[in-house]
């Protein structure tokens, strides 16, 4: 026979035969519940995986990308939850999950706009362009804030006028290198998007 529950009687339920056997009648458990994603292993098989670190935060989780040759170009077909992976054991958020929209998303920006100053409108340039322009006006701004030594007589070496917030886009070794060239030109004010 079907049972019918309203409020009173789940209630009264729980009292009579105790929160245990109530939720066994509803078909539930207490037992503590393995997730989905441990243990498991791929059925997906391309013709290359590799492991990464999950960009987006500081928990680091790991993934498994999926390459396939396509018209001779190597493109990311599919990235989930590294099962080996001890710290989330095969399981990604919903940010992490979406991860492949790095390499594959056409709304991404691929080339390099540049809007002087006060103009309207941005122009494209090519990656040489930009790379020199930025290095030119970090040396120039480093130049004119360098301080070798503070208040105390102290040897600092740093500049306080250039400062770093990034990426939520570079993986683990991306991030080292980023920040030991930061802090080889003296920057001090350096953050990184998972802290923040
Ligand atoms: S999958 Fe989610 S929780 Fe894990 S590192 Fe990426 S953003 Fe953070």
């Amino acid at each position: 026979m079907e049972m019918q529950l309203n409020r009173r009687t789940f209630l009264g339920s729980a009292a009579a035969t105790g929160t245990g056997s109530l939720l066994g009648m509803l078909g539930l458990t207490l037992s503590p519940a393995v997730a989905r994603a441990q243990g498991r292993a791929s059925s997906y098989r391309p013709s290359k995986l590799t492991t990464t670190i999950c960009p987006y935060c500081a928990v680091g989780c790991g993934a498994v990308v999926a390459c396939e040759e396509v018209d001779g170009k190597r493109v990311v077909t599919n990235i989930e939850g590294d099962p080996d992976h001890p710290i989330n054991e095969g399981a990604l958020c919903p940010k992490g999950a979406s991860i492949r929209q790095l390499s594959d998303n056409e709304k991404r920006l691929k080339k390099v706009l540049y809007r002087a100053p006060g103009a309207e409108e941005f122009v494209e340039k090519d990656w040489g362009w930009a790379a020199k322009e930025i290095a030119k006006r970090i040396k120039k701004t480093r130049d004119e804030s360098f301080t070798l030594k503070n208040a105390k007589g102290e040897t600092v070496n740093r500049t306080t006028a250039i400062a770093s917030v990034g990426s939520a886009a570079l993986d683990n070794e991306e991030c080292w290198l980023y920040q030991k060239f930061l802090r080889g030109i003296g920057l001090v004010y350096i953050e990184h998007q998972a802290r923040i």
